[in-house]
């Protein structure tokens, strides 16, 4: 249980993420609030480091002014000095420090908090400070800062009057820690002060988010709504958001799917019509001479027997409409139903001729055959038999007596192609555009005659394109039609 819980949780928080209004969110946070974190970093910084100087310098001049009164008053001999100590005691009092006072000996001589005077010291700083460098540190994590200052009496040099240059000797050391807990404090009230502007940042940049989502989103909103209303079927009118150019550019590409699907439901539903009346079309012609068969007393021989052979050729012509349609439906599919392998394009025209001759024949139609090279290609040899036997069968079904049929292959390295000229009735050139539409027919009356199902041709176009091909049409009425099939040599799956 507390699996699953945790899973919608997960999930609704991704689901969160991914939304617009939570990425704006982040996004405006981070820009907000990084520049406040730097800016108070810098601030804290830099007043740290200006306040420790600042310190420094205060209590280095101090001491320098406190290191001529020790030797004015040869304290370092004798620490009775009332005004010294008064001095000392409130200098450390003002910056709430320590003070020791060294001697050469590295001896203490007076310590103001009173606990190591008589003792030794050896550090480091101290003997550089003997030898007249001045030393100061900052101990940033315990909040003190450490100094040290040589305490100089001027000399004259121990040579003849007015020969020597007066110098500088170091007779002890002034050891000073002070605490820095006023700069820490500031700094701690500075710090705290950020902290309020930052949280001040962050409620308004929330509700600066909830405010521009509720602008920014509201023809999203409205997009969505419309969608729904579309998909739920409430409205066929078409999208517009015109709140925003991003709205109005998904509203118009909507608009175009829902176009194309209405296009698609329309054909779909004019096909679905089309096979029924095509399919009832034989089936009635066969009722209506059955019942005139069974209604009849004493019908003659020869009349049921012209009565059967018409049924028999309906059965014939139901039978044609049914395989046109089989066929139809398997060029439907996608390329990858292709059976392809490397046929021999000569061979498999002239079985189509060979095939087709008796039809020919019959109406004294000369079938002429033209390879002008021999061609392999890798094709699905069943779909481009039955796509060049419909054009050969148009040609010679659609044409004079005694008329002709020309089949030409030719190729070239990429290509090879497929033209068949007929001397038949020819196509109107406005029948053309058509001609490839499933059940269209230019003499409806003339086709069903010899036998037409209106699909022939659009199983070829199906089969040619499948095969990345295309076919392209040239008719003369009452002069001939003229169709060339262009397909390449290699077959490229996509
Ligand atoms: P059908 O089964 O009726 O022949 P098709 O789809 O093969 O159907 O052809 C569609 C129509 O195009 C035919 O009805 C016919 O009018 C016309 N047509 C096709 N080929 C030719 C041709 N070679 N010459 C004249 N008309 C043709």
């Amino acid at each position: 249980m507390w699996d699953i819980t945790l899973h919608k949780f997960s999930l609704r928080q991704i689901t969160f993420l991914r939304s617009l209004k939570a990425r704006i969110f982040f996004i405006l946070l981070l820009v907000g609030l990084i520049p406040c974190f730097i800016m108070r970093y810098a601030i804290l910084q830099n007043y740290e480091q200006r306040a420790v100087n600042v310190r420094t310098s205060d209590i280095t001049t101090q001491l320098r002014i406190l290191a001529n009164h020790l030797i004015t008053y040869h304290y370092l001999q004798d620490t009775s000095s009332e005004v010294i100590n008064a001095e000392l005691e409130q200098l450390s009092n003002l910056y709430d420090g320590r003070v020791l006072i060294i001697n050469s000996d590295l001896k203490i001589v007076k310590d103001t908090y009173g606990i190591s005077e008589g003792k030794t010291i050896v550090s480091e700083e101290v003997i550089r400070c003997l030898r007249g460098e001045s030393t100061n540190g900052y101990d940033r994590e315990n909040g003190y800062m450490e100094m040290t200052i040589p305490i100089t009496e001027t000399v004259e040099a121990d040579l003849p009057v007015g020969s020597g240059e007066p110098f500088e000797l170091v007779r002890g050391v002034m050891l000073v820690s002070a605490s820095n807990d006023s700069i820490i404090a500031t700094m701690n009230s500075l710090n705290r002060q950020a902290v309020v502007v930052e949280s001040i940042v962050g409620v308004l940049i929330f509700v600066v988010t909830l405010l521009v989502s509720k602008f920014l989103f509201q023809p999203f909103k409205k997009i969505t709504q419309a969608l729904d209303q579309a998909q739920e079927g409430y409205t066929t009118d078409p999208i517009s958001v015109t709140e925003c150019l991003e709205t109005e550019r998904i509203g118009d590409a909507f608009n175009r799917v829902l176009g194309r699907m209405k296009m698609l439901d329309d054909s779909r539903q004019e096909f679905v019509s089309n096979v029924s009346h095509e399919l009832r079309t034989p089936i009635t012609s066969m009722k209506v001479l059955a019942d005139s068969l069974i209604t009849q007393k004493d019908v003659p021989l020869e009349v049921y027997q012209e009565f059967m052979t018409d049924i028999a050729a309906e059965i014939e012509r139901e039978d044609k409409i049914i395989n046109d349609l089989l066929s139809l439906v398997k060029m439907d599919r996608t390329s990858a139903d292709l059976n392809i392998s490397q046929v021999d394009i000569n061979a498999l025209v002239e079985l189509i001729m060979k095939r087709l001759r008796p039809i020919a024949m019959r109406r004294d139609i000369q079938l002429v055959y033209e390879s002008l090279r021999p061609v392999t290609a890798s094709v699905d040899e069943v779909k481009l038999t039955l796509a060049l036997s419909n054009l050969v069968e148009n040609a010679i079904k659609y044409n004079k007596e005694h008329g002709f049929v020309k089949v030409t292959l030719d190729a070239d390295h990429q290509f090879f192609t497929v033209q068949v000229e007929d001397s038949g009735v020819g196509i109107p050139e406005d029948e053309l555009e058509h001609i490839y539409e499933r059940f269209y027919r230019v003499d409806k009356s003339r086709s069903r005659e010899i036998g037409g199902t209106g699909l022939g041709l659009a199983i070829t176009r199906s089969a040619i394109l499948m095969h990345r091909g295309t076919i392209k049409v040239s008719s003369i009425e009452g002069e001939g039609t003229d169709f060339t099939v262009k397909i390449p040599l290699k077959y490229i799956a996509v």
